[in-house]
């Protein structure tokens, strides 16, 4: 489990969690920031108060609930809580959209697990269904039907099941895996945390699958049947680490496309620039398949610290451009007098993306390009990705001209949604694109993205994230 989270630690920086179980009772170790290293001293005192031998854990990014140090805390999973002797631990990756409606439901059962993130009330949720069905398989099925928005889950019950399962549009990853001598089985949101352990990765959760666990392996049930597969397109572009594989198909290969495409679809601008250079590390492959498309020279001229780990895009708003600051620095001879293309994974609120480009324009840089592997984003995200109000977006206020000027580029250019979806090699309906096309899966999602699209033109202030506030039910 140390070492599956650390390979993932990617996915969330704010805090990190992990919980065992022996059969009687959970253990739980919580604590903020990043996973320590293995040889600090606090690491082997709190290892030594995780006995049982099954276990789930967790680093949180977060995108609900508040985001000061003693609210993270409270919200950092695996969450753990009981309803009439009914024991139940749970870990999940995702976002609630009905939330709003899920805590009137809970609440009153509830009150010795208040509400400080969603986690909390799929844990409630789930106990609810758990102990009206006495089944798990039924009450993750109500689950399934009745909660608005993306979850990818791991728990174990008081009866020591260890359990996954997706929500029914599988937007967020979950794979299962065992190790070599099949005495040990995994579920991890990315492969590649099984295989840094010297896993077999079995299989990716289908949407609305439910899969459980014993000494024979892996049981899975398909719980919705025929369900709309949604995946999140961003978890190509940025989200996962390139080494993770989806559906068969290397992430770091489907970033190489996007290169490629992006390419193809600015010919002019290729014939007007000298080199291509990337912001590490999300936009590395993207830049090599630019130089394989163009035949331009990738210059490493961009260098990250390799000590500053934070990923700028899940920190906190405060942090953000002072760690871009430190992080990445330019190589003045390469770039001095120079036309670039600059590969970046997406720009949300523009506000990184200038500070690079300031850095490359102090360092000598003529023109500078951007490519951006993910197309323009105009609305919110609601399933497990921050960017959860219109006005934080410059895309949603600005087109691809306006956003250059705003950022210092001569031009951004935006791979296609088509070429995206092509790389990918899922079809378009498989994936979610919500957050570049408008179109989101869940309902209540779509009918609180227009609703608050009309007052935002209109000139409406968002008070925080739509699904926190809107307070709109289904
Ligand atoms: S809205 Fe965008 S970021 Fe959110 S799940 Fe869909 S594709 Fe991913």
């Amino acid at each position: 489990m140390y070492w599956g989270l650390r390979a993932q630690n990617h996915r969330g920086h704010q805090s990190h969690g992990f919980l065992t179980y022996n059969g009687e009772q959970f253990f739980v170790h919580k604590n903020l920031d990043l996973i320590p290293k293995l040889k600090s001293n606090s690491i082997k005192e709190w290892f030594g108060r995780l006995p049982g031998s099954i276990g789930i854990g967790n680093v949180r990014y977060t995108t609900s609930g508040k985001c000061d140090e003693t609210s993270i805390l409270e919200g950092t999973q695996p969450i753990t809580a009981s309803l009439n002797g009914l024991k139940l631990a749970l870990s999940f990756n995702g976002n609630l959209v009905n939330t709003v409606q899920l805590r009137k439901e809970t609440d009153q059962q509830f009150s010795d697990l208040p509400y400080t993130c969603d986690s909390d009330l799929i844990c409630r949720k789930l106990l609810i269904e758990l102990e009206k069905r006495k089944d798990l398989a039924s009450a993750v099925g109500e689950c399934m039907r009745t909660i608005d928005g993306a979850f990818s889950v791991t728990g174990i019950t008081g009866d020591g099941d260890f359990f996954a399962f997706k929500d029914q549009h599988g937007i967020k990853p979950l794979c299962a895996g065992h190790s070599p001598e099949e005495a040990t089985y995994a579920f991890s949101s990315e492969s590649v945390s099984l295989e840094i352990n010297g896993f077999i990765r079995d299989f990716e959760l289908e949407p609305g699958e439910l899969v459980t666990t014993s000494k024979d392996g892996f049981k899975r049930q398909q719980i919705i049947k025929n369900p709309r597969k949604a995946f999140c397109a961003f978890e190509y572009a940025y989200f996962a680490r390139p080494d993770s594989r989806f559906d068969g198909k290397y992430v770091y290969e489907i970033r190489e496309e996007f290169g490629r495409n992006i390419v193809r679809e600015y010919p002019e601008v290729v014939k007007d620039s000298d080199i291509v250079l990337s912001v590490p590390e999300t936009g590395d492959d993207p830049a090599m398949g630019v130089h394989e498309e163009s035949g331009l020279k990738w210059e490493r001229a961009s260098r990250r610290h390799r000590y500053v780990t934070e990923r700028a895009f899940i920190l906190l708003n405060r942090d953000r451009c002072s760690t871009i600051d430190r992080k990445i620095n330019i190589l003045g001879p390469k770039v001095d007098g120079k036309r670039l293309i600059v590969t970046e994974d997406s720009i949300v609120r523009g506000d990184t993306t200038r500070v690079t480009i300031e850095k490359m324009r102090n360092s000598g840089a003529k023109k500078i390009y951007m490519f951006v592997t993910f197309p323009r984003i105009i609305g919110p995200c609601f399933y497990g990705i921050d960017m959860a109000t219109y006005g934080q977006l410059i895309g949603s206020k600005h087109n691809p001209e306006e956003i250059a000027k705003i950022i210092g580029a001569d031009a951004v250019c935006y791979q296609s949604i088509e070429g995206l979806v092509r790389a990918t090699g899922q079809r378009r309906d498989q994936l979610c694109l919500a957050c570049i096309t408008g179109e989101y899966p869940t309902p209540l999602a779509q009918k609180m993205a227009d609703e608050m699209k009309k007052k935002f033109l209109k000139g409406y202030q968002e008070k925080g994230r739509i699904y926190e506030t809107c307070g709109t039910s289904p």
